[in-house]
């Protein structure tokens, strides 16, 4: 045995060729050897005992072993040896059968592992046949690699596997099944995992999602599958099932145990899923089929229960059917611009004057009937369509300014809604905003968003706040009292406008718990310097008791008007300045009739 230095003269004669650059014989082998030595690749030459005839540096370091040893019962490491001795039959087979063979071979020295890519190639040089090998390190090249394939098949947050694993092993199943055998796959939603993330901050939103999946993971047989899909979402496949009892038994438990508080990082945190089931052959017979009316029965418990568990059936099919439709006929409306608004006005109950209006978009639907913003709001911010929506709204407040003007003043603050997920949104309120400023008339608007909009750590308070304060636009919070905030909350709210939602409005009088309550928000709205308004008003006893027993400014609701469209005021029927000025100055059982009047009595 013998290394590239002291080569055996009968070993095979690397330089077939003759002389480099004229020199002799003894002095060219003695180049081409130290070539060889010196090569970055590893290279060995094995004879047909698979004994090695010569080991170059780069070999000896690969093996970790000097060349003398490569022989010897030593490499005192196991996984040396191992791995010489695997050399050793690789060279007796393909000498045998006189093949070449690339392999990947794997060397560790028990700390570290590498990977060599190796390239075995048997001759017959003069007498003897030999194996000419050389192995070039591809270690980063695997890792690479190996990362590659662990992102694209493992969820990095989670190490779940992802939605390609998941489908192929259900799809794998479905082929190869022969007997109908059944199994689940199960849609699961965290619920309210947005309003966690914003309220927690993504941090703690993303151990929840760690936590969450281990939960979900803890009694799994070894043939069940659970896969994160996206953000907050997970497919649960259980297989073999005995029929949709036991699914029904086993995901109920799953229910409960996630009911349970999870800690995290000092908070109790408190979560809960949506779970939608398709089953086997009965409710599909392929993944996309599975999927899809897992999707269907999930899209159900969302909107109904929330926290349970459904399985599919055909008639949420037909929902879903009728529920496509309606997307598609808003997506329609946007392209026809087949909105409009209605105008609610804000009444000072003290002076009673209208201090300002609130638009209330409308939709104007394919047979023409008019359809109020609960139909479609929600649809429209999770289709993607609610930032062109809220455009629309201010192109059309601004056709009618005109009217606006003369029906309730120039003077007149004009509210528009943004839902709390576009408050979030810089990009949009940025545009939004260059919109509002566009108008040549910024400082007479006022943007109504939710409280959740302030209480989520997103960029609105911080980032968006003061640039609509920069135009002078004015920032109100919408139905406050019902959504996450706290009165505490509120202390850190900078908005010039809050809204106490009509929730606490109606009965008031009757109530005293909503009394206090409204006290509460009232001084501490009034400490920070927040304009109060009362949503809600319908009847005379409540306005009463907001003017005798609160010093709530502002009001609006039916008892002072319904939102009113403005083009249908009859000329004569709007108020003129005489009517207005008369709005501003009579007690308002005296206005109201005449106001009333104004609206025709039609309310949208
Ligand atoms: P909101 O901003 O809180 O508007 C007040 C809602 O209460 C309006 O319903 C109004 O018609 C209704 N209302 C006013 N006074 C009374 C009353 O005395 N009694 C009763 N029962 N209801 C009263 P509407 O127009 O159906 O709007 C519902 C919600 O839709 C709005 O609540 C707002 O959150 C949203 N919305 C309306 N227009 C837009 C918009 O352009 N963009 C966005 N993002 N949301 C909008
Ligand atoms: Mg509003
Ligand atoms: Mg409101």
């Amino acid at each position: 045995m013998q290394n590239a230095d002291s080569m055996d003269p009968n070993a095979p004669n690397l330089s077939a060729k003759p002389g480099i650059g004229g020199l002799d014989a003894g002095t060219e082998l003695a180049v081409l050897r130290e070539i060889v030595r010196l090569l970055p690749a590893s290279v060995t030459v094995q004879n047909q005992h698979g004994d090695f005839l010569l080991v170059n540096d780069a070999a000896a370091t690969q093996f970790n072993a000097p060349a003398e040893d490569f022989d010897s019962a030593l490499p005192q490491c196991d996984f040396l040896s191992q791995a010489l001795n695997h050399r050793r039959h690789t060279a007796l087979d393909l000498l045998q059968s006189g093949r070449s063979a690339t392999f990947e071979e794997r060397v560790s020295d028990g700390h570290t592992k590498r990977v060599f890519l190796t390239s075995h190639r048997p001759v017959n040089i003069g007498q003897q046949a030999l194996l000419l090998s050389s192995a070039s390190d591809i270690s980063r090249q695997k890792a690479v690699e190996d990362e590659l394939f662990r992102r694209a098949y493992y969820d990095e947050l989670t190490d779940l596997p992802t939605r390609r694993v998941i489908e192929q092993h259900a799809s794998d199943i479905i082929a190869r099944d022969l007997n109908g055998e059944p199994f689940a796959l199960a849609f699961l939603d965290i619920d309210n995992f947005k309003h966690i993330n914003d309220y927690y901050g993504h941090p703690i939103g993303d151990s929840l999602l760690i936590e969450f999946s281990k939960r979900l993971s803890l009694d799994l047989r070894q043939s069940d599958m659970l896969s994160r899909i996206s953000g907050d979402e997970f497919l649960l496949l259980l297989h073999p099932i005995q029929n949709q009892q036991e699914v029904a038994e086993y995901l109920d438990l799953l229910l409960q145990r996630l009911r349970a508080p999870f800690f995290i990082d000092g908070s109790e945190v408190f979560a809960s899923a949506s779970i939608g089931v398709s089953l086997y052959p009965e409710h599909g017979r392929s993944y996309d089929a599975l999927r899809q009316n897992a999707d269907i029965a999930m899209y159900q418990v969302k909107n109904e229960t929330k926290g349970a568990a459904v399985f599919f059936d055909a008639s949420m099919e037909r929902e879903a059917l009728a529920r496509m439709a309606t997307e598609q006929a808003l997506r329609l409306a946007i392209i026809d611009k087949r909105f409009c608004c209605a105008f609610q006005p804000k009444v000072d109950i003290r002076s009673h004057e209208i201090k300002g209006i609130e638009a209330l978009v409308r939709l104007r639907d394919d047979n023409g009937v008019i359809q109020a913003p609960g139909t479609f709001i929600n649809l429209a911010v999770e289709l993607g369509l609610i930032d062109e929506l809220t455009h629309l709204v201010l192109a059309e407040i601004m056709k009618s300014i005109d009217l606006i003007n003369e029906t309730f003043g120039a003077g007149a603050t004009i509210s528009i809604n943004v839902a709390a997920k576009q408050a979030g949104n810089s990009e949009f309120m940025t545009t939004f905003a260059k919109a509002l400023e566009d108008t040549g008339c910024p400082t007479r608007f006022i943007v109504e968003v939710t409280e959740d909009a302030f209480v989520a750590k997103t960029h609105f308070q911080d980032d968006i706040l003061p640039m609509f304060r920069q135009l002078g636009v004015g920032v109100s919070i919408d139905d406050f009292g019902i959504g996450y905030s706290s009165l505490s909350a509120l202390a850190d709210i900078t908005a010039d406008e809050i809204k106490i939602d009509r929730s606490f409005i109606t009965d008031i009088h009757k109530r005293p718990r909503s009394q206090g309550i409204l006290r509460a928000i009232e001084s501490l709205s009034e400490a920070l310097g927040m304009t109060v308004i009362a949503e809600g008003v319908e009847t005379h006893e409540e306005l009463a008791y907001l003017q005798g027993a609160t010093r709530i400014r502002y009001a609006q609701g039916y008892y002072f008007s319904k939102p009113i469209f403005l083009e249908e005021l009859q000329p004569l029927a709007r108020p003129s300045n005489e009517v207005r000025n008369a709005l501003s100055t009579r007690p308002m059982e005296e206005t109201r009739p005449a106001y009333s009047r104004a609206g025709a009595g039609r309310g949208y």
